[in-house]
């Protein structure tokens, strides 16, 4: 008897997969791919339990797929350039590389210990110049097409980071995502910009091609986000001031145009001197009008600054409902955004509301939630309405979403899409506006001002003004030893031996760039590297790429659903463009994993709640800490940590391993078992039964639903069936409690599979299960899998009246049930009383009533 010793197992067999090179994949075009990857990990600090539940999901998918014969790649590498890297090397005066590379260091013996099937012959590591440097060529590329340019704009700028954010990184309405108590600045500076907004359009239109395959989640994500929608640009009329031209607004909401009640001009607009000329107003108007031009509000504090403004004594007419209504100036319209005027619709829209409330102007509600259909809005209505319109200012809150018109006039019962179109073409064919498409979407900064990051490869002559390095000279090469302060301007810009270069044009002396690239340029392309890690020619070798793209199955985490996700997409249509691959979308399937808790929150380690990896697989075994965290919950959803559940995990593996144990010394000599079922006993019957039905299960779980949980209790129903049936020998040959313990094994294998081949070669299995196929049943196996039926006459008082389809050896307790719930059985047991069962167990029941 030995006992189970999961450090001497794991260590063993990790030893053998790497000798015979079991994971290293090429591209075979005599076999189907898959390519199966978890999103690379940023490495910082060391790995917890949180960590590995991701890397166990896509091991099992790639074991799984091994096992039914597809060519794998399953590769991992690092997001190495980052903030958290300079900001940690600053605290601990070392260096960036020594910080992150001692985490990858770290973070790749805990993947090793935990025995994921990773080639890592492929690994990437994305801060060595062999990969940047084709950071820097695509970034030439784009260059070249006029995707990649220079531009002063205002940024976000995180005072804590010293750096400029991607409108991405700025979260919950202007903080910083890494410092979420920072408010988030805005200021000017030439930044370089990847022109995402090229490809809006497709960025939309081919989600449909990730329809299905993709959470829904995530593409109604990456659809707002890009948000591109209907706008119209509108003209309204002056009152009373015909040789005035129009007043222009632009809207994405046209169809609650029957709902403005008032025109509101920046301050800056130029037809407001024009307007307060000869006005009524005119007087205390003009005051009011120059402060508010004196202390204009910044883009940043738009939604916080108090709305002030006022009444210029003029009207416009709204163009649909000939309508006059009011204009005013207000400072919370912008000149620099739109057309520097906008139509008030307070009734659905925060800001406009704001403002109507507090200067009392009428609030109308023209869209009503469309599942109210036909029924009156849910908001009061009010007493002040007059006849004409339904004026009230009594809305509580504004109603910003689509749904039903209403109060506008022939466009009333539409949903808001169809109004909207209908309503733009309606202005468009009078003349008196325009449609537009409009996009949320904004380009992608990539400039930063840090040190820990990929150079961007210009040079700035004197002479000649930007030059692009030629691609020869990739790459440009971070400088070794630069002054790291975390304060100011950027590090390389600080580094004399850095930016003073010659001009590739006039060879005379240039300044090279300064910025380093956004990080998640590294990780927009890196899954296309790993097919051909290094290659020094190119980025890839496009054939390979094409053997093994797109992705079949990509794993992370939803926090990824807009960035991340959003950049690669953009950044395989370039490459498209470029003719480097002939895919649309790089990513077929996407599967989004639930977090781990402990205590309710997530395990992170700056709540201190983490369970280390490497103190798992020490205390028991990698194996076990692979099954808890598959056991504990379906993939999507959250896990909460429980050491119970640890134990549960640790003693089923012991429990199994007996098993095998003991069986093992007398069957590993057996032959394999022909499935002839001539001659079986019960006993072997019922066992070979309940194996192959768990076996039918267990692989249906993992092709269709990825319940890993579910497929997991399932090998431990069957586990304890063999206990029940013990002892094995009584009854049971030794090839059929081979086949019996093989098939457990071979289940076992994707999740556990450290222990499962350890058990095949006690099994007696010469060849290491890492080449043993998915045990799918064929031919007599399928007959054996089914369950043992037996048709029994169902009688009334000796009569038949039915026939029951049931498991062979029902009790009578459970066929009573079925049997009165037969409605021609049921009749005629009606309003009687049952006096007697006569049961005769596989053969016949018989109900007798009174
Ligand atoms: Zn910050
Ligand atoms: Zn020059």
């Amino acid at each position: 008897m030995a006992d189970y010793n999961p450090q001497e197992i794991e260590a063993k067999w990790q030893k053998r997969w790497a000798e015979a090179r079991v994971f290293e994949t090429e591209a075979d075009s005599t076999k189907p791919k898959y390519y199966v990857l978890e999103m690379l990990p940023y490495p910082s600090g060391t790995m917890h339990m949180g960590h590995m539940r991701n890397y166990a999901i896509g091991d099992v998918v790639a074991r799984v797929k091994r096992m039914r014969g597809f060519n794998v790649l399953h590769p991992m590498g690092w997001d190495a350039f980052g903030l958290p890297a300079e900001n940690a090397a600053i605290k601990n005066n070392t260096h960036p590389r020594v910080w992150t590379n001692n985490n990858i260091a770290e973070f790749q013996k805990t993947l090793r210990r935990f025995g994921f099937s990773y080639d890592w012959r492929r690994e990437i590591s994305t801060c060595e110049p062999e990969y940047y440097r084709w950071n820097q060529w695509f970034f030439l590329r784009m260059l070249e097409k006029g995707l990649a340019y220079r531009k002063k704009s205002r940024v976000n700028w995180c005072p804590k980071c010293c750096t400029v954010l991607a409108n991405e990184q700025v979260i919950n309405g202007g903080y910083c995502w890494r410092h979420e108590d920072t408010l988030v600045e805005s200021r000017e500076l030439e930044q370089w910009f990847l022109k995402t907004t090229a490809y809006a359009d497709q960025l939309v239109d081919e989600l449909k091609e990730l329809e299905g395959s993709w959470p829904e989640r995530v593409i109604t994500m990456q659809r707002n986000w890009i948000g591109r929608s209907q706008g119209a640009r509108v003209k309204f009329e002056i009152a009373d001031l015909a040789s005035v031209k129009p007043i222009e607004i632009f809207t994405t909401r046209i169809d609650t145009i029957y709902g403005a009640t008032a025109i509101i001009l920046a301050p800056t607009h130029p037809l407001v001197t024009r307007l307060l000329q000869g006005s009524p107003v005119r007087e205390q108007a003009e005051p009011q009008l120059t402060q508010m031009r004196q202390s204009s509000v910044k883009t940043a504090d738009l939604a916080t600054a108090e709305k002030v403004g006022f009444f210029t004594g003029r009207h416009a007419i709204n163009p649909f409902s000939g309508e006059k209504i009011p204009i005013w100036v207000g400072n919370f319209v912008l000149m620099e955004y739109g057309t520097g005027a906008i139509m008030a619709v307070p009734a659905h829209d925060e800001r406009d509301f704001e403002f109507c409330k507090k200067y009392s102007l009428p609030i109308r509600s023209v869209v009503v939630p469309s599942s109210t259909e036909g029924a009156p809005p849910s908001f009061s209505e009010g007493g002040s309405s007059n006849a004409r319109t339904s004026i009230t200012n009594t809305v509580e809150t504004p109603f910003t979403e689509y749904g039903m018109s209403t109060n506008s006039g022939e466009f009333s019962g539409l949903p808001s899409a169809t109004a909207i179109e209908k309503m733009t073409a309606f202005a468009e064919k009078k003349r008196f506006g325009k449609g537009e498409i409009v996009f949320r979407l904004r380009d992608w900064g990539i400039s930063r001002q840090r040190y820990w990051g990929t150079p961007i490869p210009v040079v700035y002559c004197p002479e000649h003004g930007l030059q692009a390095v030629p691609d020869k000279d990739l790459p440009v090469l971070l400088p070794p030893n630069p002054k790291l302060t975390g304060e100011g301007e950027s590090p390389l810009a600080a580094t004399p031996e850095f930016v003073n270069t010659i001009c590739p044009k006039c060879g005379g002396p240039a300044r090279r760039e300064t910025d380093t690239m956004d990080t998640f340029v590294d990780s927009s392309w890196y899954f296309y590297r790993y097919c051909d890690p290094h290659n020094d020619k190119a980025p890839f070798d496009s054939v390979k790429v094409g053997y093994w793209f797109p992705i079949d199955q990509y794993i992370g985490g939803i926090t990824h659903a807009i960035l991340h996700l959003l950049y690669s997409r953009f950044w395989c249509k370039v490459m498209r463009d470029l003719g480097l691959v002939s895919h649309n979308e790089p990513i077929s399937r996407l599967f989004t994993q639930g977090m781990v808790l402990k205590g309710g929150v997530a395990m992170s380690k700056n709540r201190g709640n983490v369970v280390g990896a490497i103190d798992m697989a020490e205390k028991y075994g990698a194996d076990t800490g692979r099954l808890y965290t598959l056991f504990a919950a379906p993939p999507e959803k959250d896990l909460e940590w429980n050491e119970e559940g640890i134990e549960g995990s640790w003693r089923f593996l012991n429990r199994v391993f007996r098993l095998v144990d003991k069986h093992a010394g007398a069957i590993r000599e057996a032959k394999n078992w022909n499935f002839d079922s001539k001659g079986m006993t019960d006993k072997e019957r019922d066992l070979i039964r309940v194996t192959y039905q768990t076996m039918q299960r267990v692989t249906q779980d993992f092709e269709t639903r990825w319940h890993f949980n579910s497929a997991i209790a399932q090998i431990m129903e069957l586990t304890n069936e063999i206990y029940l049936a013990e002892p094995l020998e009584n009854g049971v040959r030794p090839e059929i409690q081979k086949e019996v313990l093989e098939i457990l094994t071979l289940l076992l294998a994707p999740m556990t599979p450290h222990i499962a081949e350890e058990m095949w070669e006690m099994l007696g299995n010469k060849d290491g299960l890492w080449n043993a196929p998915w045990p799918d049943l064929a031919g007599a196996q399928l007959d054996l899998a089914k369950d043992n039926e037996v048709e029994i006459p169902v009688q009334v008082n000796g009569r038949v009246r039915a026939t029951l389809r049931v498991p062979a050896d029902i009790s009578e307790a459970h066929i009573v049930p079925k049997a009165l719930a037969i409605a021609a059985v049921a009749r005629h047991v009606d309003g009687k009383r049952i006096v007697k069962v006569i049961f005769v167990p596989n053969r016949l029941l018989n109900l007798v009533v009174q």
